[in-house]
């Protein structure tokens, strides 16, 4: 059996290898000379080349090439490896911009789409509402069309970087006599206006990223609409799809449990170094085994893709399964560094509290996007036929 990409591929690599070598680190720069600048420009001269956002039609400033899963892997093992930045990840490009592509008007593409992908406009995701996370259809937000306008009033919560954002994409209810999946519209609304509000929520982690926003006639154009009215339900499912496949991954794993090795390697458990200790080299092995499980899944759903085949239920497990193995991941390396996890008043950070602040942030994996419990649902309903959930609906 051939494993390897092939030749044609190989010459393709060798093309990616030397762009990266002409352009990364940019030319006379290195350290902390390679400001946001010169990352930005690096950025575009790899759309330029056809290395970055290659889905994204050009005229919406992406590459304009054809899918192609095999290059794609080979640039993001070349850009990994020569530590160049790739795109800009998160709600406003993984999210926001593919939700667009599928379902926004010709206009919204060409004054969004761009900007975002350039790092020049935020996005945030405004979704869940106090009583409205799992059962998502339930939302209670109300969008009135008065005078060419519309007109929003209620009140989101958990809602990542709103302070920073530029504008919100929001599940509003537009049609309150239409059934709860049909009365819902799909708006943007730009944050920096004075109907809205944010405050933010202190986490258990000590940071500030989720906020609450409050909506007090907050207004936005008839048309900054996406999909009609009363389709926003079917429109945030493109959302969604997105926001689950931005969850784990198989390399993602390999890169968390190499980390808890060298964890295991440097911090001494009772009589020797950790990774001595017979259950922690249990639990490695057993971790170990997880990655190579996921990175065959990975290989296995680029295969079907390839093939233009959908990999069914696997991509439904994925944000399951790493959700779970981050948090063991985390739970064996609290066993590791016991109390030196606490971090006092004045201690100085830097050190292996950054596994406690793991452990707290991936607790949260499991949450975000539609809880484990809501995954476990929707793999035994659309995966396995098993009858339908009557309560959740995210
Ligand atoms: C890191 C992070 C980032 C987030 N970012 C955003 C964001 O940017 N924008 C946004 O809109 N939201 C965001 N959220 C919110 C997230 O989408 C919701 O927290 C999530 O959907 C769960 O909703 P809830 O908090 O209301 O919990 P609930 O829905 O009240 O659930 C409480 C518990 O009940 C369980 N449960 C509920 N229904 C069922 C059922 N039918 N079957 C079995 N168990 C069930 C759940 O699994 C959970 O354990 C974020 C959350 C996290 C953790």
């Amino acid at each position: 059996m051939e494993l390897g990409y092939g030749e044609e591929f190989e010459l393709y690599r060798e093309g990616v290898r030397e762009f990266l070598s002409k352009n990364w680190p940019p030319p006379g720069k290195s350290g902390e000379g390679i400001d946001d600048q010169a990352i930005r420009a690096f950025r575009r001269n790899a759309v330029e080349a056809g290395y970055l956002y290659r889905a994204i039609p050009r005229r919406y400033g992406g590459a304009g090439r054809e899918p192609d899963l095999l290059e794609a892997q080979i640039i993001r093992e070349e850009f990994r490896r020569a530590r160049a930045p790739m795109e800009i990840g998160g709600i406003s490009t993984q999210m926001l911009v593919p939700t667009l592509l599928e379902c926004g008007e010709e206009w919204q593409k060409e004054r969004f789409v761009r900007r975002t992908i350039e790092g020049e406009i935020i996005w945030c995701q405004g979704y869940s509402e106090p009583g409205s996370g799992s059962d998502l259809a339930s939302v209670r937000t109300r969008g009135e069309l008065v005078d060419g306008e519309w007109i929003v009033n209620g009140q989101k919560i958990w809602t990542t970087q709103a302070a920073e954002a530029d504008y919100m994409f929001a599940l509003v209810r537009t049609e309150p006599d239409a059934p709860k999946r049909e009365g819902i519209s799909y708006l943007l609304l730009d944050m920096k206006q004075p109907g809205i509000e944010v405050r933010p929520l202190r986490q258990i982690t000590g940071g500030t990223e989720f906020n609450e926003v409050f909506l007090d006639d907050a207004r936005t154009p008839a048309d900054w609409i996406v999909g009609q009215r009363g389709q926003g339900w079917q429109v945030s499912r493109t959302t969604l799809k997105h926001e689950r496949n931005m969850v784990g991954n198989a390399e993602s794993a390999e890169k968390l449990f190499r980390q808890l090795v060298r964890l295991a390697r440097s911090v001494d458990l009772e009589e020797g170094p950790a990774i001595d200790h017979p259950e922690i080299r249990v639990e490695l092995a057993r971790l170990w085994n997880e990655v190579l499980i996921q990175r065959c899944s990975g290989y296995y759903q680029l295969s079907r893709s390839a093939k233009g085949k959908s990999a069914g239920n696997l991509t439904l497990m994925n944000k399951l399964a790493f959700s779970d193995f981050a948090q063991r991941v985390s739970d064996v390396a609290l066993r590791i560094i016991r109390g030196d996890g606490l971090l006092e008043p004045g201690r100085r950070r830097g050190g292996n509290e950054k596994w406690l602040n793991q452990w707290m942030g991936s607790l949260g994996l499991s949450i975000a996007g539609g809880t484990s419990n809501i995954q476990r649902n929707i793999i035994a309903e659309r995966g396995l036929g098993l009858p339908r959930d009557v309560v959740g609906d995210r």
